[in-house]
């Protein structure tokens, strides 16, 4: 080929990378690569191994030993007796360890790159460029914690030891996101990388090895989905951190449910890529190659789903097109490549029957002229236009190169749009008017929210899911809390539920008058009569009946999550009047003080002295989330791009309330007021055995100008109505306390629609010891944060 041909035709050429780095460590490794447990090079006790392909050719790199419980037994007692002197170690020793550790990433980067596209099937371009660089990235961010965590984290301490299971489609990168900041706050560690790409984690271990890290720290186990799930199951393990499908997601949440093991789970996506007429098309286009065909679509943020403003759509899906005729696909070694190849043929299986299902549903199809290669597991990139949002290929993770066209006509249409799916991982918003971008960021259920830029990662920003894309973060502040926990925790008491003290009856039959002394429910703003017609005997701790409440139904509680939905203007209003009105409440409460004693006395049969203490604690408390609503302030991440990384502060949205029964006033307030600082509606259901507190307060609320609809209160069975808010779809969140068994149930139902839930496990706090009611740990609990990256600059 003559140069002239060659500006002719404009042909890349071939542009191997050299792979002798990575056969020579990988024949070092023959015949079997091993376990890393202990700081040890062990053999599997199973004695089987699994094959590691190239998804480029399907040439084997290497045999892999499949671990099993024993293995994982093993690990957790290497991790289990490491964990003292990490802890001991101190920040600042940890933070020495992880710099190394990213010195080392560094140094071997290349190794790394080569070894990470041979295994994956990713371009070396985004090896190279993305993930390995990243990976360092967050070593040395997290090293930074890890000597600032006493200052920055004082009342929290390490979690201990944490199960941590990750996916293929980024095998280092998400290695680094979990092991750095678990390292960084004093845990220990077993990694488990998924069976398609254990390589780097292997190679990660050697480095481990190599900047001496204690013994047992790190321990590396491969395997598959039983190893996983062996790691899930054992007692020894007090976190599972787990990145994957939302499918496995949820079979770890329920095994993991009613264990004390805490979780995050980072699960899948179908991310809408918005495009507003005025944005800048030629740079949308470049967006889209990022958001879709960035590591074969096999991502879980992907921009999958591209929402085109109606006047120019066709004219950026032609340039789409274009573009995608000039993308080149190949050998993920060639340095000139934009697509690799697909992980695996059982992907490759997935993507091909999901394009079919997205033909068979009547959406046109669009591929590139040009073939794939005929060997290895490749598929081209994929538009499919005229697609109905109800599709299924509008809906379902397809987890490949596939983007999925639709258009709009205004932006309240696109918000609908966007939000019209299960997940809420990302969303990419294109416009030049930026005051648009900042209006509609907030209404998009996302973790993370690019303006004018796509797949932006960073150590220093939060990155997580709304909804079935799971909950918990990963990197930034946010991230840290993942694996750090109250150190009072250790001090709140197991104890027995209070005995139950009401018992069902029809209404009227107490020999009380029900006319004027049954307290009705309070929802939207109203009180209402139980739908069931059935109310209950409210009695003292001697058994003496004091007064009647309604008994709650599935209906009832129905009922309440629309007022809550209805309310959700609340969100909007601005922190200051919701301050307002909460100061409004300690008025009025304090106005009524001797009332509400008086009513927990009769309840508690206590002494007035001993009341008047607890309606005090609340109105203090009232006051604390109402000078925090607005003081929780969002903040700007430093991260190095140039952006503004918005880490924005957002209510959850409806939540249900399972007040304790133990201080029925205190416990109320404290657990219902922080939900209500942050912008959420609640539905209530207060204590059971002593409810007229909860009761009394609706005169409260209406003097105080809370809007209907923001606090709902049902009473009743407690059990069997936290079993309707826990399993109902439109609540997404729940905050339970109350027993052991009822804890484990409410993580178990919750797991079909990933609602949040913080449980107490039968524990009990002491809600009058202000270091056990730690405001900012509890508003944490009542938002989500939403990364926002603006971009500036020419
Ligand atoms: P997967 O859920 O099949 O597997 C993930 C990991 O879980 C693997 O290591 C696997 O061996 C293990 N596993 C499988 N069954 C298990 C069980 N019962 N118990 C415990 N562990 C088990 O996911 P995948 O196919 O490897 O990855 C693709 C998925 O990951 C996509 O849905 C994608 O969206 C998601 N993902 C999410 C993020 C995020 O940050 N949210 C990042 C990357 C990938």
């Amino acid at each position: 080929m003559s140069v002239a041909s060659i500006f002719e035709s404009m042909e890349y050429g071939p542009a191997p990378e050299s792979k002798d780095m990575a056969e020579k460590w990988l024949n070092d490794h023959k015949p079997n690569f091993k376990q890393f447990i202990n700081g040890k090079w062990v053999a599997p006790k199973s004695k089987k191994y699994m094959d590691s392909l190239n998804p480029c050719s399907q040439e084997k790199l290497a045999s892999i030993p499949v671990s099993n419980k024993e293995d994982v037994d093993e690990a957790v007692k290497a991790a289990d007796k490491a964990l003292k002197g990490w802890v001991k170690l101190g920040g600042h020793g940890r933070a020495r360890y992880l710099y190394a550790i990213a010195r080392q990433v560094q140094k071997h980067a290349r190794l790394f790159a080569v070894l990470e596209s041979m295994d994956n099937g990713k371009p070396i371009r985004e090896t190279r460029d993305i993930d390995i660089p990243l990976v360092a990235r967050h070593f040395y961010h997290h090293a930074g914690w890890a000597q600032i965590q006493e200052e920055r984290l004082p009342d929290y301490k390490e979690i201990g030891v944490v199960g941590q299971i990750v996916p293929w489609n980024f095998p280092m990168l998400m290695l680094s996101w979990k092991i750095a900041p678990a390292l960084a706050m004093g845990n220990t560690v077993i990694l488990k990388p998924a069976e398609f790409t254990s390589l780097t984690a292997i190679l990660f271990a050697e480095i481990c090895e190599k900047v001496g890290l204690p013994a047992g720290v790190v321990n590396i186990i491969t395997g598959e989905g039983d190893t996983g799930a062996a790691m899930v199951d054992h007692p020894g393990i007090k976190k599972i951190a787990f990145t994957g499908s939302t499918e496995v997601g949820r079979i770890i949440r329920r095994a993991a449910s009613g264990t004390e093991k805490k979780l995050s789970l980072e699960l899948g996506g179908k991310s809408p890529f918005i495009v507003f007429q005025d944005a800048d098309l030629d740079s949308v286009v470049e967006g889209v190659v990022d958001a879709i065909w960035f590591n074969q679509g096999q991502v879980c943020c992907a921009g999958s789903r591209l929402l085109v403003q109606e006047s120019i759509a066709e004219k950026l899906y032609d340039k789409i097109r274009k573009r995608m005729e000039t993308l080149r696909i190949g050998n993920a070694l060639d340095k000139g490549i934009d697509i690799g190849a697909i992980v695996a043929p059982v992907q490759l299986k997935t993507i091909e029957e999901m394009v079919q299902k997205g033909v068979d549903e009547g959406a046109e199809l669009w591929q590139p002229s040009w073939e794939c290669p005929s060997e290895g597991c490749f598929y081209p990139p994929t538009l499919f236009t005229n697609v109905a949002p109800a599709a299924t290929i509008a809906q379902e993770e397809i987890f490949g190169p596939v983007l999925v066209a639709m258009s709009f006509r205004t932006p309240a249409e696109v918000v609908k749009l966007a939000n019209n799916t299960r997940y809420g991982l990302a969303a990419s918003l294109w416009t030049e008017n930026i005051n648009l971008a900042l209006d509609i960021a907030p209404k998009v259920k996302a973790g993370t929210i690019w303006i004018n830029c796509t797949n932006m990662f960073d150590a220093a920003s939060g990155f997580g899911g709304y909804r079935e894309s799971g909950f918990g973060r990963e990197g930034g502040l946010e991230g840290l809390y993942e694996y750090v926990k109250l150190k009072v925790e250790d001090e709140f008491k197991l104890a027995p539920e209070t005995k139950k003290l009401t018992e069902k009856l029809p209404s009227g039959e107490n020999g009380i008058p029900s006319l004027d002394k049954t307290a009705k429910f309070y929802v939207g703003g109203k009180q209402k009569r139980p739908d069931g017609g059935y109310n209950t005997n409210v009695l003292d701790t001697k058994g003496n009946v004091i007064g009647e409440v309604g008994v709650g139904s599935r209906k009832d509680i129905r009922n309440a999550v629309e007022a809550a939905h209805a309310a959700s203007k609340w969100a909007g209003t601005t922190e200051h009047t919701r301050a307002q009105i909460i100061y409004y409440m300690a008025e009025n409460l304090e106005a009524r003080a001797t009332e509400f004693a008086e009513r927990l006395s009769s309840a508690l049969n206590q002494s007035t002295k001993k009341s008047m203490q607890e309606v005090e604690a609340s109105i203090d408390c009232l006051f604390t989330y109402a000078a925090y609503a607005d003081k929780y302030d969002s903040s700007v991440h430093a991260t190095p791009h140039r952006n503004v990384t918005l880490a924005m502060k957002e209510p959850i949205g409806v939540m249900g309330v399972v007040c304790p029964n133990e201080a029925p006033l205190i416990g109320f307030i404290n657990t219902v007021m922080p939900l209500v600082a942050m912008g959420n509606t609640v539905v209530v259901i207060p204590s059971e055995t002593a409810p007229l507190s909860a009761t009394d307060l609706y005169q409260v609320l209406e003097t105080s100008d809370m809007p209907g609809g923001v606090i709902n209160i049902i009473t009743g069975d407690k059990e069997e109505l936290t079993k309707v808010l826990a399993n109902h779809d439109d609540v997404d969140g729940l905050w339970y306390f109350g027993s052991k068994e009822g804890s484990s149930m409410v993580q178990n139902a919750a797991a079909e629609n990933m609602k949040r839930t913080w449980v107490n496990f039968g524990k009990n706090r002491d809600w009058f010891n202000p270091t056990h009611v730690n405001a900012q740990d509890f508003l944490r609990h009542a938002t989500e944060i939403k990364n926002i990256w603006v971009p500036y600059g020419e």
